[in-house]
């Protein structure tokens, strides 16, 4: 094996970009493993994430484990709020700025209550879009000074819910989505006895680029045009309500990658805050909804994945170009309020897995001697990998395909046996490994050609399920940084790509972050007969938790919580125990008792007509019992 000289641990934090997308917290330590640094690199608090996983499978849990870090949650929250007021004093700012977390990012109950906790000396608040994100909302917030902005489509019960907030002195806002809403909203107050708060959602004509790029701009389903925002200013004139109106709000879009696009919208929400300002209203919070953006892969760019922006300039940008639009027409500076999301939770959680298997695809060395046959294909094989050069880098791979069909076509019609196709498929592998190896060396490597490894690399088998905890690489391509958490002193020597155990052909992960252009495969290393090897996928805490699903009935993995101290101990606060099989089929329906009576019975049956024995049916029913209650993973014995 191809060992090289001298690799060092930086040699590996570069190759992961661990110091690109890790935002500070997280690292290599000099013993090869991936360290959690959640006090900033130079705190010298360092957890080896490998040490975490060993001290997880002690306590009984089997990975796959989504270990959630408390701290680097807090650390999220206290950098929005330490960045905006920094800029807000800089610029003489004289608002202030509100964040809330959006629900939908992440409903988890711990989750939210973490957010809350956290966020209390801020009063950071929360975002539902929902009757069960509001219920949620109300009960965990306990904060009368922070936010709650209720966006979505509202009922009676979802106003009533709100109105009592309102009533019990929380600041509960309603944005109005719908022009139909307002009247709704009127009249309820009027039975409940409460004032409202009302806020307006405006579509913006600014779009941003990205995955998400039609939640903004005309087309966007979302938010009143500016016909409906007159009629609801007239509406509340005529109610004499026009008082009720607070805020304004927008979200073109999450995780929005150019933050050119960031400042058009807030120049646009301002001259319209401005106009509703002229019409009496008395506003006095500017609501920028989410969209800051996470650099998943650490690139800096306007890439879907990354953002070419910092948490700095994003703040500075907001806070300067809404102090100036406010200046200009001597308007009172609104309260800030942003819904991050995605920037809150997404560092904080790390999904963690053991690899079951790896497939290699090396081909058997090439015989001294190729056997005789009636065609000569294999000879041109043979003559075709001798060829590969750089210069014919692109005309062997052209070949390699032609005799690629030629083989599948042979053999097809009975031409050749299936000796002679595995040794020709054989040879094809030898040429595109001989291919890739060469081409390493060109300067301009046609796409094609970069393809190749992905063809030629090994396949990881994964101890997770794609569908249920990375839902995004499935659904719209999204890049999460993977590395393995140990082993980094080692050079790691194959390329591979990672695939889940659902057995379904898109349960792969086959982009990975690379620099200067995310790549197909990663290298990882060689498994060890009598030591596991660990892989985490990081960045995970946004959006993948309830968005994925039961896909082949994996169910949800058992989820860890550390908090860790000053003095680099930690605590294992919360641990929630995955979804067993019996719960996973209850989900779809199933009634695991009616199961249960149904296998007896069908056993029961075998012992009549003489398969089993009594006794046999016993172990059997055992069995069954034990796989209702085991984890949908692969578990060790
Ligand atoms: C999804 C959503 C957010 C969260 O966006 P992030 O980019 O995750 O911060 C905020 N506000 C609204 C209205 C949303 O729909």
């Amino acid at each position: 094996m191809h060992q090289k000289k001298h690799w060092t641990i930086e040699d590996a934090t570069n190759l992961y970009g661990i110091d690109k997308w890790g935002a500070g917290y997280f690292a290599v330590d000099d013993s090869g493993d991936v360290v959690i640094t959640p006090l900033g690199e130079k705190n010298g608090v360092q957890i080896s994430l490998h040490a975490i996983a060993k001290g997880i499978e002690e306590r009984g849990l089997s990975m796959p484990v989504l270990l959630r870090i408390e701290n680097i949650l807090g650390s999220q929250i206290k950098r929005l709020h330490d960045t905006f007021n920094k800029v807000i004093d800089e610029i003489g700012y004289q608002g202030s700025y509100k964040g809330v977390f959006p629900i939908k990012v992440n409903q988890q109950e711990q989750v939210v209550e973490a957010v809350c906790e956290f966020g209390r000396q801020y009063n950071h608040g929360l975002e539902a879009g929902s009757k069960s994100e509001l219920i949620a909302a109300i009960s965990m917030l306990n904060n009368r000074q922070a936010c709650i902005i209720c966006n979505g489509y509202k009922d009676e019960e979802f106003i009533d819910l709100g109105l009592y907030a309102t009533k019990m002195g929380l600041k509960c806002f309603f944005v109005l989505e719908m022009p139909g809403e307002l009247e709704l909203i009127l009249e309820r107050a009027k039975a409940i006895g409460a004032k409202p708060l009302l806020g307006v959602r405006i579509k913006l004509s600014s779009k941003a680029e990205g995955q998400w790029a039609d939640s903004g701009g005309e087309s966007s389903v979302f938010g009143l045009t500016m016909g409906q925002v007159i009629d609801v200013i007239d509406y509340l004139k005529q109610e004499k309500k026009l008082d009720c109106l607070k805020l304004q709000h927008y979200h073109i879009g999450s995780q929005i990658p150019n933050i050119q696009d960031i400042r058009t919208g807030v120049i646009e929400a301002c001259r319209i805050y401005e106009e509703l300002i002229k019409e009496g209203a008395e506003m006095g919070y500017l609501d920028l909804g989410g969209g800051l953006a996470v650099d998943y892969d650490g690139s800096k760019t306007n890439y879907h994945s990354s953002r070419n922006y910092s948490v700095e300039e994003y703040c500075y940008d907001i806070v300067e170009t809404i102090a100036s639009a406010m200046d200009k027409c001597g308007i009172a500076h609104p309260t800030i309020i942003t819904e991050s999301g995605r920037y809150t939770v997404a560092y904080y959680s790390v999904l963690l897995f053991n690899v079951l298997d790896v497939t290699s695809i090396t081909p058997h060395p090439i015989p001294p001697e190729l056997p005789k046959t009636t065609y000569d294909l294999l000879d041109n094989l043979l003559e075709t990998y001798n060829m590969v050069s750089v210069k014919t880098v692109q005309e062997c791979y052209n070949d390699a395909l032609f005799y690629k069909s030629q083989a599948q076509q042979l053999f097809k019609h009975g031409n050749i046996s299936l000796r002679e196709r595995a040794m020709a498929e054989d040879l094809i592998r030898h040429i595109l490994i001989k291919i890739s190896t060469v081409a390493q060396d060109l300067e301009y490597k046609p796409e094609e050609i970069r393809q190749i490894e992905a063809l030629i690399s090994d396949i990881y088998y994964g101890n997770f399920s794609l569908f249920q905890s990375l839902p995004d690489v499935w659904a719209i391509d999204q890049l999460f940084p993977v590395t393995p958490i140990h082993r980094l002193h080692e050079a790691p020597t194959r390329n591979a790509i990672i695939a889940d155990i659902t057995c379904d052909s898109d349960g792969k992960i086959d982009m990975f972050p690379a620099f200067p252009q995310a790549k197909k495969t990663i290298l990882l290393h060689d498994l060890k007969n009598d030591e596991e090897y660990y892989l985490g996928v990081f960045l995970v805490g946004a959006y993948q938790e309830t968005l994925g699903d039961l896909h082949n009935l994996f169910g949800d993995t058992n989820v860890v919580t550390i908090h860790i101290q000053e003095d680099g101990s930690y605590d294992f606060i919360r641990e929630l125990e995955g979804d067993s099989v019996g719960d996973v089929l209850s989900y779809v329906e199933y009634d695991v008792n009616a199961i249960k009576q149904r296998m007896k019975n069908f056993a029961e049956d075998a012992i009549r007509q003489g398969f089993i024995k009594v006794k046999e049916r016993t172990t059997i029913l055992k069995c069954f019992h034990e796989g209702l209650r085991g984890y949908t993973y692969f578990e060790k014995e």
